[in-house]
């Protein structure tokens, strides 16, 4: 012992703190690792993972739909929300024991409890005082609820998996991964859904016809999509019920048995005194590090959403890797930020990689841009009207590939397989030297071949 009863103690153990702790336990540190809630953290307990099985659930109502056409007997099949749950549920239980069963295999201590920074190289949780060589916050994010009155009836993504009963009419206010995500899941379900959103188009920051196409999707679907429209205040009832007061909201059938708030995220720092111990944080309280996850204080180090750059699990569980490599592993390594692959798990699903046309027109004056729409095959006889929307963003001088986006089923998986080519470098000539797989939709990403020419406005 060199006075230090760790050489890394991670508070906070979810994608980005658990990689971080297994990694460094097993390049020779003593690592602790505290959580105050269940181990696995936003996307194990309260994100991905248990919102991907619920999005699998929705797909099952039109699928049922859809399975006349292809001979099967129309079915009427019931749908038990407390099935689905349970379900769900167990499996989150099993992931977060083998989360657990992972540390405790690397060798890690997990404690059990709130954990605070005392000062640099000192942690405390509850009476417990840990010295400490490093410490790496991992604190993850929370949901952001404006303060608008009325709010504390709003649920967020957390208490939305903990509902007991499906709402028959839903407000998902917001209109990002989350609000989307939901708006789709709820609506597949059967409940009846309205979305929310402040700005002209859902999804800011992706491709602007990705976005449209996304919109027109789900209002196909029978999503009440209200564009700008604000929630100024929400009012519970005697009944229990909820009305909502706001703009263009006119058309949405009030009142809500729930309103959703998926209005962002913020970094949670909460008790972490991070101004106290000098460690700076942005204009949104995500902590500032610098490319190996070191904070302005030495000895303190901070991965994945806490310091609010891409809050993405792959990305956090990179960032983790990297931040324990560079402490124990005798080689410094940084995570690649650059052309990180993205998913919305909405209905039907987006995937992207790369830049849209709106960025690549801010880089490039001119952009080569190839883009197909076509009814996916299996609505050909279930006779939905459903249009998958492929797009390329090609670099017309280099003839590289800038992005690659879709909306369309599958879209993740193939968007996948995708990002590989753009991460090497790929050029639109080397998409057109590759075989098709027939009949498949994503052959149409190596058979585009007539591109319109766009230039910077
Ligand atoms: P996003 O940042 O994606 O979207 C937030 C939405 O809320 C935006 O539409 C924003 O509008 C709106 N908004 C923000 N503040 C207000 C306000 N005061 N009043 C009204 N509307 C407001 O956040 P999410 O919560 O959806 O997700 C958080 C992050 O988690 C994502 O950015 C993503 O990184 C990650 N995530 C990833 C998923 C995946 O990989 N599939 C799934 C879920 C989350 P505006 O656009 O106008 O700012």
């Amino acid at each position: 012992m060199d006075g230090h009863d760790f050489d890394l103690f991670v508070i906070g153990a979810g994608s980005g703190g658990v990689r971080a702790a297994r990694v460094a336990s097993r390049l020779g540190a003593r690592v602790a690792i505290a959580e105050n809630h269940r181990l696995g953290g936003t996307c194990v307990i309260r994100g991905c993972v248990p919102k991907k099985l619920m999005v699998l659930a929705a797909h099952f109502g039109e699928d049922f739909e859809d399975a006349a056409s292809f001979g099967w007997e129309p079915t009427h099949p019931g749908f038990s929300w407390q099935r689905l749950v349970e379900a769900r549920d167990r499996e989150v239980s099993r992931l977060s024991a083998i989360y657990e069963r992972l540390l405790t295999d690397a060798g890690v201590e997990i404690i059990s409890g709130t954990a605070s920074i005392l000062a640099p190289g000192t942690v405390v949780v509850g009476e417990r005082q840990f010295l400490c060589r490093n410490i790496l916050i991992a604190t993850g994010g929370w949901p952001f609820v404006p303060d608008i009155p009325g709010a504390e009836h709003a649920a967020t993504s957390n208490e939305v998996f903990e509902l007991k009963t499906q709402p028959r009419r839903v407000l998902v206010v917001g209109g990002g991964y989350i609000a989307v995500e939901f708006a789709g899941i709820f609506h597949g379900l059967g409940t009846e859904v309205c979305l929310s959103y402040r700005g002209e188009q859902i999804l800011r920051g992706f491709d602007g016809d990705v976005r449209a196409h996304l919109c027109g999707e789900m209002h196909r679907k029978g999503i009440d999509i209200a564009l700008g429209s604000t929630v100024r205040a929400i009012r519970r009832r005697d009944d229990g019920l909820l009305d909502v007061a706001g703009e263009h909201l006119a058309a949405a059938r009030q009142p809500f048995d729930l309103v959703m708030y998926a209005t962002g995220r913020v970094p949670n720092t909460v008790g972490l005194d991070l101004e106290a111990l000098g460690i700076e944080t942005d204009a949104h309280g995500g902590i500032i590090v610098d490319p190996y996850g070191q904070t302005s204080v030495p000895g303190i180090h901070a991965v994945g959403d806490v310091t609010n750059r891409i809050a993405l699990t792959p990305v956090a569980i990179r960032e983790g890797q990297a931040l324990a490599t560079t402490l124990f592993g005798g080689e410094k390594s940084v995570a690649d930020h650059d052309c990180v692959p993205s998913a919305v798990f909405s209905q039907p699903p987006v995937a992207t990689v790369g830049l849209s046309e709106e960025a690549a027109l801010d880089r490039h004056e001119e952009i080569a841009v190839y883009s197909s729409r076509f009814k996916p095959m299996k609505h050909t006889l279930s006779g939905r009207e459903e249009r998958t929307l492929m797009k390329l963003v090609v670099d017309p001088v280099t003839n590289r590939i800038l992005g690659a986006h879709m909306v369309g089923p599958d879209a993740p998986e193939i968007i996948q397989g995708i990002a590989i080519a753009l991460k090497m470098g790929a050029t639109k000539a080397d998409f057109d030297a590759t075989v098709g797989i027939h009949p498949t939709a994503a052959e149409e990403f190596v058979t585009m071949r007539d591109p319109e020419i766009r230039r910077r406005a």
